[in-house]
């Protein structure tokens, strides 16, 4: 059969799309695009977000506009939070990613067990994601994923972990990235945490770079910053979300913007050029112009490589959906243009501090004459290079200047 996977969402469902795809690939099915005539349509939604949600239904519509007889199936975040959604030729899919075909094929449905979910490739990528852990119980007050990924910590055993980062590694790749719902909460049901595993890890040999996706802030330990090193590449995901305690509050965030600092100059302490990126919201009910400065004030102290500024928007079944509403649309645009237009200022100052030295660069592609690839701080270079030998390589790169995108340099031995 002609199988289409379209693909929303975070990482987790990145590398669940690689779960479904090899497990019809397993049945001798071919991969198509999704923008072709398919016998089975897999839309793997999310909901984080208004907008997501709605791009889920495009995906949806434009599959049954492709192929009418076509069978459609709806998983992940979607699927969980609307049980009872209902099309034609739409089935809800909620069970194990990895036996997707086994329910096309045997009418079986699986549970999702993490230490059977392995990926062998990452399709059209040089770095592979490999899931471990799934679920979160943090419960901040504007988030929904508590409740379409669960608040029971699932974690995939180290054994299997390694296992599958052999497999990665024989089959060429040099740099895995470990994501989950929340990572931080990697191990809490089988007795271990995320420090053990990666010392565990760092034993496999052939992998040279090991990059944690997200993690919350409080998560980021003693035990864990003094494993960020070697292969742990010294950069962090870590959501602030807002620079503002009253704010950082009505989130339940547990921490407050002085704690968060004091994680950064932990980080900074062992590698002064640590790389720290994050998400903030803007606009949250409450946010008032000086709360909205903190925010601001805390880009400029922690110098972030890169801001993902989110509008701060109700989703249902959080307790922010019933928060009076403080800020309007607009004002949310005109802060949200306002952060990251500082961000980006900010990020160029972080960036230039590389002019001058010699990176490695893992080569990911090439771009009219150009190479482009990310460094262990997850900065992306641009680069000029005659062969394309050097793709999926490791390549020391000498930075001739910056901006708040890109690093620009030339190959060292040229
Ligand atoms: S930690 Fe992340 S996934 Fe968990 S509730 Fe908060 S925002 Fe959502």
């Amino acid at each position: 059969m002609r199988i289409a996977i379209f693909t929303l969402g975070c990482k987790t469902n990145q590398y669940e799309s690689e779960l479904i795809r090899e497990s019809f690939e397993k049945y001798g099915d071919e991969i198509v695009p999704f923008k072709e005539k398919a016998d089975i349509y897999i839309v793997n939604s999310c909901v984080v977000t208004h907008k997501a949600e709605s791009e889920t239904k495009k995906a949806i519509r434009s599959a049954m506009r492709k192929n009418p007889s076509a069978k459609v199936i709806l998983t992940s975040c979607f699927a969980n939070l609307n049980p009872d959604f209902k099309m034609k030729n739409l089935v809800l899919y909620t069970g194990e990613r990895g036996k997707l075909a086994d329910f096309v094929y045997k009418k079986e449905t699986s549970p999702v067990n993490l230490d059977i979910e392995m990926i062998s490739q990452f399709s059209e990528r040089t770095r592979a994601t490999v899931k471990i852990e799934e679920g979160c119980d943090n419960f901040c007050t504007y988030c929904i994923i508590p409740f379409v990924r669960g608040n029971k910590i699932m974690s995939k055993s180290p054994e299997t972990v390694k296992r599958e980062i052999e497999m990665l590694v024989r089959n060429g790749y040099k740099e895995v990235v470990l994501t989950g719902t929340e990572i931080g909460k990697y191990g809490e049901d089988i007795g271990t945490n995320l420090a053990r595993l990666l010392a565990e890890i760092k034993k496999v040999r052939g992998i040279e770079r090991i990059r944690i996706s997200s993690i919350y802030p409080t998560a980021v330990t003693d035990e864990l910053i003094a494993q960020i090193e070697g292969k742990v590449v010294p950069h962090l995901h870590m959501s602030l979300q807002s620079g503002d305690d009253e704010v950082l509050k009505k989130m339940n965030r547990n921490y407050t913007a002085g704690e968060y600092l004091k994680i950064v100059e932990k980080l900074r302490k062992k590698d002064p050029l640590f790389s720290i990126t994050t998400d903030i919201i803007v606009g949250f009910p409450g946010e008032t112009e000086e709360a909205f400065l903190n925010s601001m004030q805390m880009v400029n102290t922690v110098e972030f490589a890169k801001v993902h500024v989110f509008r701060f928007s109700k989703r249902p079944f959080t307790p922010a959906y019933f928060m009076e509403e403080t800020v309007s649309e607009n004002t949310k645009k005109i802060r949200a243009r306002r952060l990251s237009e500082f961000a980006k200022e900010v990020a160029k100052r972080y960036k230039e501090k590389f002019v001058g030295k010699t990176v490695n660069v893992l080569v990911e592609e090439e771009l009219n004459g150009f190479f482009y690839g990310f460094t262990p701080r997850y900065l992306r270079v641009k680069f000029p290079c005659k062969s394309s030998g050097i793709l999926h390589r490791i390549i020391p790169v000498k930075i001739t200047s910056a901006d708040s995108e890109l690093l620009y340099g030339v190959i060292k031995t040229e």
